[in-house]
This record gives structure tokens, sequence and C-alpha cells, in this order.
């Protein structure tokens, strides 16, 4: 388990928490460290860090690998926690809080990593696993944004199914977005570009998408 956090004094006492509680647990002061160590089942991530916003050390995180993220943070808006689990965060923590909390919530993230099967979904050259959030292409590995990855799960978890835009958007999105569905041209534009083999995702105009047949 890795500790992303540049107050010495958390960081330790995080640590020192986490070992009796039985984990393996290290730390880190750095986001720039945080990205160059190997990936580790748990990272608990400081939002406030002084070289990388913790935000961008989640996102790029949540690229490279299915560690599960939970964000430990003074930050306690809505907006910040939304920020955070769009970027794929799996779970968000406000400090102060308590030990057992926080050991709660990391039983409760590696629980759900341990999901057996049926998340492996395959179409054609394409590998999505729905627990690690790992797309391939001919087993090359590509990186998606977390809009990126929600679009093609829609479209992936029933290949073949048209899928409408606005079903998309509030999957992708929120259930109660209700702005234009523009937004989502340029996230598949992306995508289609991502996958390389812009056929993949058909439009159906005046309906919505599908992935073609392989
Ligand atoms: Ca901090």
């Amino acid at each position: 388990m890795l500790v992303v956090e540049d107050d010495p004094g958390i960081a330790t006492q995080l640590v020192r928490g986490l070992e009796r509680a039985g984990y393996t647990a290290e730390s880190v002061s750095l986001g720039a460290d945080a990205l160059r160590r190997p990936p580790c089942d748990v990272v608990l991530l400081d939002l406030g860090l002084p070289d990388i916003d913790g935000i961008d050390v989640c996102r790029q995180l949540r690229q490279a690998s299915g560690t599960a993220i939970i964000v430990v943070t003074a930050r306690g808006e809505e907006a910040d926690r939304v920020l955070a689990l769009d970027e794929g965060a799996d779970d968000y923590l406000v400090k102060p809080f308590g030990l057992a909390e926080l050991l709660a919530r990391i039983r409760a993230v590696l629980r759900r990593g341990q999901r057996p099967g049926g998340e492996l979904l395959r179409h054609g050259a394409l590998t999505v696993d729905l627990r690690t959030r790992k797309v391939t292409v001919d087993g090359k590995d590509v990186a998606l944004t977390p809009k990126e990855f929600a679009i093609l799960e829609c479209l992936v978890s029933d290949p073949g199914r048209l899928v409408s835009r606005q079903e998309i958007v509030e999957r992708a999105w929120d259930e109660h977005w209700y702005g234009p569905t523009k937004v989502l041209d340029v996230h598949l534009a992306a995508l289609r570009r991502k996958l390389g083999d812009p056929s993949l995702i058909e439009t159906v105009y005046g309906h919505g998408f599908r992935l073609a047949d392989p």
C-alpha cells in the first residue's frame, strides 16, 4: 500500500496504522514519486501535494494501472469529490477521519477488486477489463480517460446493440445531465482515434452508436 502525503506527521501515522492492521505500507511525499512507483493494491492519495496536484496524480495513476485509489484530503467540497471520482478515484475520505473508517474503506475497495470473472469483455481485437479498466487492442495497451472508458463501457457491455446518445451521456456523465450531447462527440472522436480503427464504433445517424461486428 502506498501513502502519498506531504505532511510527515500524517504520513507516519497512516503508515503505522496500516502496518498495525497487517498491511505493508510505505509513504512518499511527492506526486512524482507516486507516479514512478510500480503499481500496488491501494494508494491513499492526498490532493494537496507540493509538486503535482493530487487530481493529476489520480488521473495518471488510473491511466497506468488498476490500483485502487482512495483520496484522503482536507478538500471536502462536492465539486472536489466529483472531480476526484471522475478522474478515477475509487473512494474519497475527508480529513479528519478515524483510522477504523479508513480501514473499512480499504477493505471495501479490496473486496470490489476481487470480484471474480465476467469482467473481461472481448470484441474482436478489443479487450476491456472492467475491473482494472485496462483496454487493449491487438494486445497493446490503450490509455483512455475516464470519460472515454465510460463511453466504451456502454458500447462493449452489449456489443451490437444500438445505444442512443442520451443513454451514453446519462451513463458516462451523470443521470441528471440535460445539457447538449455535443460534448460526447469530442470524447468519441478521441476514443476512436485511440482505438486505431474508426469503423469499430459505428454511427447510426439520428439514433446513436454501436460497436461494429469484428
Ligand atoms: Ca497535503
